[in-house]
């Protein structure tokens, strides 16, 4: 049996944050602001693997309210999302995801995200795909202030 899941995430970009992105610390002179690291790319991730199975999103887990998430690294996050479908008898097949920013350019560090959702899903390399894409300066991604972030994922029953 399979099921799809679909994640979509922003955050504001600000000044004297760290730009973290698919667990990749991006020299940049803005971060994104948040509760948790602010990972956008993590965060659309996990919701598309809670969404394909009916679990709401990373908000009811890992409420912003909660000061034991401040700062939190949101590969811990995706961690425990995936271990959730494992319990559940389901695991990532495949997981296709677009980050939209104007800036920095992402390409260089596209590869190392791939690794760390490799990593952090549990499947073989190429099951994962990263893009970014600007908005050719139109709209809050175009004018640089929040980068936003969407993902897909098919999900599969673990066999027994
Ligand atoms: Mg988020």
């Amino acid at each position: 049996m399979m099921r799809i899941g679909h994640g979509f995430d922003v955050h504001r970009l600000v000044p004297d944050r760290p730009l973290i992105l698919g667990g990749v610390t991006i020299p940049y002179e803005y971060g994104l602001l948040g509760h948790s690291d602010a990972d956008v790319l993590l965060h659309a991730v996990s919701d598309a693997i809670l969404g394909a199975l009916g679990l709401g999103d990373i908000g009811r887990y890992f409420p912003d309210t909660d000061a034991a998430y401040k700062g939190i690294d949101s590969m811990l996050l995706l961690k425990y999302v995936v271990d959730m479908a494992q319990a559940r008898g389901f695991r990532v097949s495949n997981l296709d995801t677009t980050i939209v920013a104007q800036r920095p350019r992402l390409a260089p560090h596209v590869a190392e995200m791939v690794t760390n959702l490799t990593r952090a899903c549990q499947i073989p390399s190429g099951c994962v795909n990263v893009k970014a894409t600007t908005t050719e300066q139109l709209g809050y991604a175009g004018r640089g202030e929040g980068i936003s972030a969407y993902a897909v994922v098919l999900m599969a029953a673990t066999e027994n």
